[in-house]
């Protein structure tokens, strides 16, 4: 123990646990890379004024959740507490939108938020995120779904299940927002929620208690208000899904946080989680760009929690393989045993093999259990008659068996035992 533990809301990513979270970037990645997105990575900080109008200043992210800091030298900055604004501001910082659309981007890092604390929910997470910025087409919007379809069925994920709604557009949604606030206001609500019906009524929609929710069975629905562009773009978002066999839910209920959101939104949800069952969303906020300063830039993206996806992984009980396992390990009895053996572990590294090495002068018993302990399949041990008759003890640490194997052959037949092609 030392003097200091991590902040509340924090947790330190270890291994063996840690390749999990390296996995789930991956797997959610991958997908991305191939169908054209590329890297973007932006400052961990931001002006604040960045979030609080791309953010929205009515959300909970903005009022309650953010983390700002005034620097020595007076800017007021925010830890970042999502992607999409930071990544938009990016790319028109970048002029990017002045290319090829639409700009397709990715990207990976920390987010934080001072929220309380509970499983799946704390103030330092991680999140993988796609941007498609600036294009109006449901076939881009369907790709950003299917992708992340796709990623969780990678991982190997059954329980994963996809919300789906449209929010509506410039068109349509302020008719539904009058229509849903002359509803709202005659509720019997407190005041915090009677002054939400003023700011962002929709929002009223997600409220989780049941009180609230009892009274919202006849709200209206922005399903009933879409005008014709929205409702024939979401129609082909649903049918380009059904197409791709990516299994969908309509949920007319469905909102987001976040103020910018436009027409397509949708949610992955996992019913291993309890109450925090989001494991990401997203959506179409084609009013965000002009919201931060810049052109009209029609844009869809997601951020999927990497946090909540591994626990969707053990609420599931997925074994993820670990990538980088050690595969041989050395165990040398004698200081030109070490020498030798240490030579044939970064032959075999250059090989492309896994290999680890008994560190610290033990004894072969001490190494041994070392060896058992990495999960190697092979070990090589290397005593001092071994040496003299130059060969090394190749051990098959599964079912105990051994061959003697001559020194100048090692390497190569380490890699055939592990049926690995040779590289000469
Ligand atoms: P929630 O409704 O659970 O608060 P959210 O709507 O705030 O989620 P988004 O802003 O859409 O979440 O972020 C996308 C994903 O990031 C979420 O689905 C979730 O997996 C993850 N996430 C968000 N906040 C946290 C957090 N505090 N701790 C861990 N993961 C989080
Ligand atoms: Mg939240």
């Amino acid at each position: 123990m030392s003097t200091f533990s991590a902040p509340k809301g924090t947790y330190d990513l270890l291994p063996p646990e840690s390749a999990d979270f390296l996995a789930v970037r991956e797997a959610i990645s991958a997908p991305l890379r191939r169908a054209g997105y590329g890297y973007v990575e932006t400052p961990g900080f931001e002006h604040v004024e960045l979030f609080a109008r791309g953010v929205g200043e009515s959300t909970d992210i903005v009022t309650k959740e953010m983390y700002t800091l005034t620097t020595k030298g007076g800017d007021e900055l925010a830890l970042r507490p999502e992607g999409t604004a930071s990544v938009l501001r990016a790319a028109l910082q970048a002029n990017l939108h002045r290319g090829a659309l639409p700009v397709k981007l990715w990207y990976s890092g920390s987010y934080y938020r001072y929220e309380r604390p509970q499983a799946g929910r704390y103030r330092h997470f991680s999140q993988v995120g796609a941007e498609a910025l600036g294009a109006e087409d449901p076939a881009l919007d369907a790709e950003l779904v299917i992708l992340a379809a796709d990623a969780y069925r990678a991982l190997g994920l059954r329980q994963v299940r996809l919300l789906l709604n449209s929010l509506g557009d410039a068109e349509c949604r302020p008719v539904y927002r009058a229509a849903l606030q002359d509803f709202l206001r005659a509720l019997d609500l407190d005041e915090d929620t009677r002054a939400r019906i003023e700011i962002n009524p929709l929002r009223v929609l997600d409220d989780k208690r049941e009180s609230v929710r009892a009274q919202l069975t006849d709200a209206p629905l922005m399903r009933d208000h879409l005008c014709e562009g929205c409702k024939s773009y979401h129609e082909q978002v649903r049918e380009l899904l059904l197409a791709a066999g990516v299994e969908f839910e309509d949920d007319p209920r469905l909102v987001r946080g976040l103020d910018y959101y436009t027409r397509t939104t949708f949610e992955f949800v996992h019913d291993g989680l309890g109450s925090q069952s989001a494991v990401g969303g997203g959506g179409r906020y084609d009013g965000l760009a002009e919201m931060i300063g810049g052109p009209a830039l029609p844009s869809v993206g997601w951020a999927l929690g990497v946090d909540r996806t591994v626990l969707a992984l053990r609420a599931e009980g997925v074994e993820l393989p670990r990538a980088d396992a050690t595969e041989v390990f050395a165990v040398p009895v004698g200081e030109d045993a070490r020498r030798t053996l240490f030579h044939t572990v970064t032959e075999l590294r250059r090989q492309g093999v896994a290999a680890d090495f008994a560190y610290g002068g033990k004894g072969l018993k001490n190494a041994m259990k070392s060896a058992n302990r990495s999960g190697a399949a092979l070990a090589l041990v290397l005593g001092e008659r071994d040496l003299a008759e130059r060969v090394a003890q190749l051990k098959d640490l599964a079912t105990g068996e051994q061959v003697a194997v001559p020194l100048e052959n090692l390497t190569t037949e380490v890699l055939a035992k592990l049926n690995r092609p040779t590289a000469r």
